[in-house]
């Protein structure tokens, strides 16, 4: 039987049957030897425990020879990192370089409050197992589960952190044990779960990458809603094919099983004034993915649907994504091929983008009529969601961005050792790195920050600088034995490039990683170095001609006696060169 028509039938026998879930989605009974029993399914408003969820996928590997339970890692509240790995060669190893396969790994409990992809994600393993449900894609595709990644979250259960969210009765907590947020942490990786996570990536490779998740924010009537990668991030192979050929199959495959999909509701106020694709940067699972040329999308089941359809629309977009990619496993990997020598082909690469308000297109949008009333509360004009006042009708999709700033890319980086943790995190990623064997010294176009603007407040464990403003120099640059030389000609290259440019919006700098060069060191006094000074300005005519130009011109500095010396102090051989100069060699 066609993939295809076979999926339709298994979605529309999981619609007919998911309001009676209890009643036909028991496990059948050809392996009673193999209780893979889901708590979800005797009691449609409850999600698994964490010890619930491990022994149920450990019971999964030992109930299927093709099925295997593995550690990639360790998490931030000491217990291991676990993946379900489906593969029918029972390998469980990365593909070797002649298999076709392609790999699709799916990570639920980033947030463990949005559950949902948990249980869809049991519900798929116990249909594989015992009911050979998409048996077939298992000979093109190979399934990496995660099924929780935020196990501390996970552990933190309660009945009250979704203020907004309509069930399930008791959750895990987003906050993972050091109360980070681990979907902005993919690239600082100030945890131990996204260091296991980089080295998943690079070891796995994976051709498709889905990161389960509820959304907050407007009303409407759509259960799930989807964000892909901004296509403007996309290299135009992977573009072309997520866009042109993939989300269009997707989307028609969510409506044929009765949960008609939407992209992402993104909105200023409400969506009747539009909604607008989102910037996943690198700090997010999606952007992320990108940077390792992976599709990658996050699915958001609608906060106030019953959690059962928020389990069954997720469950469908896994089924109708593993069919999609089981059918054109070929494409998929040729896309990701060709995206990394596109890449490699660039000599200036964007880095940052921002919202093209001038380019939208139009989107059919199933809402409901907002309005505004008095609050009962505070007196003042409140929000509300008419639902009994649903409508469909052509809003603004703000769908395509702009680019705000390229880079030239370099022959080479050189990162000095003292950055061993920025070392760390680009060797988890895959990075071939080499050490320098002797010092020596080469041209770089380096980076002199003038202008750095932080938050006021701590963003996820940093003062995230959310601009930086640099000037190239070019400078003798010097190499020490043991300093990272970092080729950009490699499959890593748009990481590389995007975690070390500094003007990147989640580059190491931005994150914090190269602080120390942002505070000066040494200083002077000005009743000693007055006399320095004096013998500078005496001795160098250009000094003394930029000086009192300065003076003649800007009244504030002329009225500024430390202002005066500061700038002779600069324009000296004893201010240090290294306040403010961004380390990394940049060599062409
Ligand atoms: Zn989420």
């Amino acid at each position: 039987m066609n993939l295809y028509v076979k999926y339709i039938i298994n979605t529309l026998l999981y619609a007919t049957c998911h309001l009676f879930v209890i009643v036909c989605c028991l496990p059948i009974s050809a392996q009673t030897d193999c209780m893979l029993q889901i708590p979800f399914e005797t009691n449609d408003n409850y999600t698994a425990t964490y010890q619930e969820v491990r022994s149920f996928f450990h019971n999964a590997a030992n109930c299927a020879q093709y099925v295997d339970y593995v550690t990639f890692g360790m998490s931030d509240a000491g217990k291991p990192l676990q993946m379900l790995i489906v593969d029918k060669s029972s390998k469980f190893e990365p593909l070797g370089p002649k298999d076709k396969r392609a790999i699709i790994l799916i990570n639920n409990g980033i947030h463990p409050g949005e559950p949902c992809g948990i249980e869809a994600s049991m519900i798929l393993v116990r249909d594989l197992i015992q009911k050979d449900v998409l048996k077939e894609a298992l000979d093109d595709v190979v399934l990496l589960i995660v099924p929780v990644y935020n196990i501390g979250g996970m552990l933190n259960r309660n009945s009250h952190s979704r203020a907004n969210q309509n069930g399930p009765e008791s959750y895990g907590f987003r906050g993972n044990a050091k109360n980070l947020d681990l979907n902005r942490d993919f690239i600082k990786a100030d945890s131990r779960n996204a260091n296991g996570f980089h080295q998943l990536i690079s070891r796995w490779d994976p051709d498709i990458f889905i990161d389960t998740h509820t959304s907050n924010g407007a009303d409407y009537q759509y259960t799930m809603t989807l964000i892909a990668n901004m296509q403007d991030r996309l290299s135009s192979s992977l573009r072309a094919l997520v866009y042109d050929d993939m989300l269009p199959v997707i989307y028609e495959n969510m409506k044929i099983g009765d949960y008609e999909m939407v992209p992402y509701v993104h909105v200023r106020s409400t969506p009747d004034e539009g909604i607008a694709a989102f910037n996943d940067l690198p700090r997010y699972s999606m952007g992320y993915g990108a940077l390792h040329h992976i599709p990658s999308f996050t699915t958001e089941a609608h906060m106030f649907k019953p959690y059962r359809d928020r389990v069954a629309s997720t469950l469908l977009f896994l089924k109708s994504m593993i069919m999609y990619t089981a059918d054109n496993k070929k494409e998929i990997r040729a896309a990701r091929v060709k995206s990394i020598e596109e890449y490699q082909n660039l000599a200036v690469v964007p880095i940052k983008w921002s919202l093209n308000f001038d380019q939208s297109s139009e989107i059919m949008f199933k809402g409901y009529q907002a309005k505004t009333e008095i609050s009962r509360v505070t007196g003042k004009e409140r929000l509300v969601y008419d639902r009994s006042a649903p409508y469909e009708k052509s809003i603004p999709y703000y769908n395509r961005y702009k680019t705000d700033h390229e880079v030239e890319v370099p022959k080479m980086y050189v990162l000095p050792q003292a950055y061993h943790k920025v070392a760390q995190r680009l060797r988890d990623n895959g990075v071939i790195m080499q050490r320098a064997r002797r010092d020596s010294t080469a041209s770089s176009k380096s980076y002199r920050i003038t202008n750095v603007e932080s938050r006021a407040s701590a963003y996820e464990g940093h003062f995230l600088h959310s601009k930086v403003d640099v000037a190239m120099e070019n400078t003798v640059y010097s190499i020490s034995s043991g300093d990272y030389v970092i080729f950009t000609d490699q499959p890593k290259r748009r990481f590389i490039v995007e975690v070390l440019e500094p003007q990147a919006p989640d580059s190491y700098m931005a994150w914090n990683f190269f602080d120390g060069i942002l505070m000066q060191k040494e200083y002077f006094s000005p009743y000693i170095f007055e006399d320095k000074a004096a013998k500078l300005l005496a001795s160098d005519a250009k000094l003394r001609a930029r000086f009192e130009e300065k003076k003649a011109t800007d009244a504030e500095f002329a009225n500024d006696s430390y202002a005066q010396l500061e700038f002779i102090y600069r324009s000296s051989a004893h201010y240090e060169q290294t306040h403010m100069l961004y380390p990394v060699g940049r060599i062409f």
